[in-house]
């Protein structure tokens, strides 16, 4: 069975053939049942559940879906941008609005990050909803974007390859990642950022699971690959340490345990999900 990641999930009704029809959202956004995404401090708002918070519709700029029958829209925020400052508050959002979390975030940055045409550099127009922006000259138009990084737990006899970017708190171990390239394969970019930072040959890279991680506008895709052989040169430009452990090891460090020989990632994170589908465990979005 594909693990679950956080973040992914059926989230809102996007209902995408209404976006064509500005007059119908406008329409949507006056009824009683229409709600509009809080914001706070530059993320969407959650209460102390960690629920997202819907209000009145004030500006509703961004038509998000439904949620049942009920319309359901956001402002154009100016997100938040640094990451680490964010991570501890989304641990405590609650997996089944952690999509909706995911694309309000992605959409209110993007829009804040492109309000001008790249084809003719003159201001564009919000359409389709808020799902994409159409240029007031030459009409081009102009999508959301998402990009794709591979996350890869590679494994040699027995062993997984993990590695700490000088940024991680402390003892924190992870998957390698890194953005596809334009013209590559996701085999052929987890071949290479392997490569790249570690030194080391993969075959057989399959993929297990992906995830949206908007921040701002990735698309985490999970795969497994064998090494073809262990000795490693890590690239100390991009990692600060990768080594390789065992599924006990793992375990313990999953698991929490006191001699843990590394912190893993937050339940939040798909290397975290990777890692216990590894070991065989059902991935609990609910766990600290
Ligand atoms: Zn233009």
């Amino acid at each position: 069975m594909r693990p679950e990641t956080f973040f992914s999930g059926p989230g809102l009704d996007r209902a995408d053939a209404l976006r064509a029809a500005p007059e119908k959202i406008a329409e949507l956004a006056k009824r009683e049942d229409a709600r509009e995404l809080r914001w706070s401090d530059g993320l969407p708002a959650m209460d102390e559940t960690g629920m997202l918070v819907w209000q009145e519709v004030c500006e509703p700029e961004l038509f998000l879906g439904f949620d049942g029958e009920a319309p359901r829209f956001s402002p154009l925020a100016d997100p938040a941008a640094m990451v680490f400052r964010v991570l501890p508050l989304i641990a405590q959002l609650d997996a089944r609005d952690a999509p909706v979390f995911a694309g309000a975030l992605s959409l209110a940055r993007w829009h804040s990050r492109h309000r001008f045409c790249a084809n003719c550099g003159h201001a564009s127009d919000i359409v389709r909803g808020g799902w994409s922006r159409s240029c007031t000259r030459c009409s081009a138009e102009h999508y959301p974007r998402v990009d794709p990084v591979v996350i890869m737990l590679v494994e040699h006899d027995g062993h997984v390859l993990l590695g700490r970017q000088p940024h991680y708190p402390a003892d924190r171990y992870s998957a390698l990642a890194g953005f596809v390239e334009v013209g590559e394969s996701i085999e052929d970019a987890v071949a290479r950022e392997v490569k790249e930072e570690a030194g080391i040959d993969v075959r057989d890279v399959c993929y297990v699971a992906s995830q949206p991680w908007p921040f701002p506008s990735s698309l985490m895709l999970g795969c497994r690959a064998a090494a073809l052989s262990s000795e490693l040169t890590i690239d100390t430009t991009e990692l600060e340490d990768a080594r390789w452990f065992t599924r006990e090891e793992v375990g313990r460090g999953i698991s929490g345990s006191p001699d843990a020989p590394f912190q893993p990632p937050p339940h939040t994170a798909i290397a975290r999900t990777l890692l216990e589908d590894w070991l065989g465990l059902e991935a609990a979005q609910s766990r600290p």
